[in-house]
């Protein structure tokens, strides 16, 4: 049993239009690579395909199977920049390095379109921008500094803020003030994105084994990464793991929180440009976040309501449903042909946690912004290792402090807060 197992990723709209993929042996014996990268998902997989590129021999072991974690269950939106706006990001740390932030997001939007180029990625790609919708009166006055900070500090002129009016004209759902949209944003099938990585990797030499969890990591000198099978001995390890680390690393347990996240996919839509005109990547300004776009076939794909406890619920359609339906009221009687779930990884402040322990170099935590930044880490990972750590060094710079109570309390207290948030959006 995997941590996210009973989620309904077999039963999701991903696993039904996945393009095939071989799948890669188990670990059996000892082996020796340059590189052991534990976790196949988006910042795995880039880690590999850096370090290979590098000229590294690259070993990449996942517990389950490949892109089965939130890479290849998420909403599939590429959301450009960090989870923390630019006006944000220049409070918490002055102008000048913010713009060195922002920049490296970017960065991160323009490797991950390089890959899906360069190695001839079919995942559905759509350059059609992303649109937050504001839910309450008083986000468009934070949506016009945003825009505004973004095109004069930032040197970003494509985000600006939308009429009321504008808004329902891009979305047919009642009750917004307005939007913000980025047309540099846009959506994927992020499991055929995951997988083609996965097929690059294989391309470039590096060798996959899926169904081969690291029960115990050694990092006194390298990294040794044991399985119920196998070892590998390596010079460095990345552990890319996300939300399903578990207690493998406990000195960045405590840093990150895992938070179930449910979605649906709809029967296919009669008039699917009915509902979001210029085919955005959508979502909502809540703080438990409502997000939405269509699929290639002219479905919905909605994903929406977070729940804390441990326990998928009973019926993953009836939860996810009744979030579409709240915000689509049209969509009451609408067919639902998948719903399943995965497990987002959140820290303190929403930037991810990317640092080094020894040898042992980790990335997680985007907190919900994650399908655009594992291209941007796997990169700065792979320089890091060859010597080159000023990047490294400006990224493992926003580390997320713990959570309060460390990684046994984190939960309960946490939750606490966010389900207090929930309740103001509800309010
Ligand atoms: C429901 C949902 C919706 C989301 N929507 C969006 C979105 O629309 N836009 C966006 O930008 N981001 C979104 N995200 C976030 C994004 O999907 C993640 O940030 C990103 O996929 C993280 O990639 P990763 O490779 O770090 O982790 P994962 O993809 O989770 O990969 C981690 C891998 O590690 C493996 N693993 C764990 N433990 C071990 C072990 N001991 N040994 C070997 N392997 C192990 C797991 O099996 C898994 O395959 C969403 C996430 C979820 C769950």
């Amino acid at each position: 049993m995997s941590f996210n197992s009973g989620l309904g990723m077999e039963r999701s709209y991903y696993v039904a239009t996945a393009n095939p993929f071989a799948p890669a042996s188990r670990l059996v014996g000892e082996l020796s690579a340059d590189v052991v990268v534990i976790g196949g998902g988006y910042t795995g997989l880039h880690s590999a395909l850096n370090a290979a590129g590098r000229g590294y021999s690259v070993i990449l072991l996942e517990a389950g199977r490949i892109g089965w974690g939130a890479s290849g269950r998420n909403g599939g939106q590429m959301i450009p920049g960090w989870r923390k706006g630019a006006g944000e990001l220049i409070s918490r740390y002055g102008q000048a390095q913010a713009k060195l932030l922002f920049g490296m997001a970017l960065e991160a939007r323009d490797l991950t379109l390089a890959r899906i180029e360069q190695h001839g990625i079919v995942c559905d790609y759509r350059a059609s921008g992303h649109l937050t919708l504001a839910a309450k009166g008083t986000d468009i006055a934070w949506m016009r500094e945003e825009a505004e900070t973004l095109a004069r500090v930032m040197d970003y002129p494509h985000a600006r803020v939308l009429s009321a009016e504008e808004a329902r004209a891009e979305v047919d759902a009642a009750g917004f003030h307005g939007a913000l949209v980025d047309s540099g944003g846009g959506h994927l099938h992020p499991l055929n994105y995951a997988l083609g990585l996965a097929d690059a990797a294989r391309s470039a030499g590096v060798m996959l084994h899926e169904e081969s969890r690291v029960l115990r990591l050694e990092t006194e000198r390298g990294v040794v990464a044991h399985t119920e099978n196998g070892v590998v001995r390596a010079r460095y390890g990345v552990l890319a793991c996300d939300a399903l680390l578990g207690d493998l690393e406990p000195r960045s347990a405590a840093r990150i929180m895992p938070v179930a996240n449910y979605l649906v996919a709809t029967e296919p839509l009669a008039d699917p440009r009915a509902l979001i005109a210029n085919d955005r990547a959508v979502s909502d300004s809540r703080f438990v976040v409502n997000y939405f776009r269509l699929s290639a076939d002219g479905r919905l794909i909605f994903g929406g309501g977070e729940r804390y406890t441990p326990a998928p619920p009973a019926d993953i359609a009836a939860f996810a449903r009744r979030h579409m339906v709240n915000f689509f009221p049209q969509f009451a009687d609408a067919r639902i042909d998948h719903a399943w779930g995965g497990l987002v990884s959140i820290s303190m402040t929403r930037l991810p946690h990317i640092g080094r322990v020894g040898d042992l170099f980790y990335a997680h935590g985007y907190s919900g912004q994650g399908v655009l930044l594992p291209a941007l880490a796997g990169k700065v990972l792979a320089e890091a290792m060859s010597g080159t750590a000023e990047r490294f060094d400006v990224l493992a710079g926003i580390a997320p402090p713990e959570f309060p109570g460390g990684a046994m309390l984190r939960s309960p207290l946490h939750v606490l807060g966010m389900i207090w948030y929930a309740l103001r959006d509800r309010l």
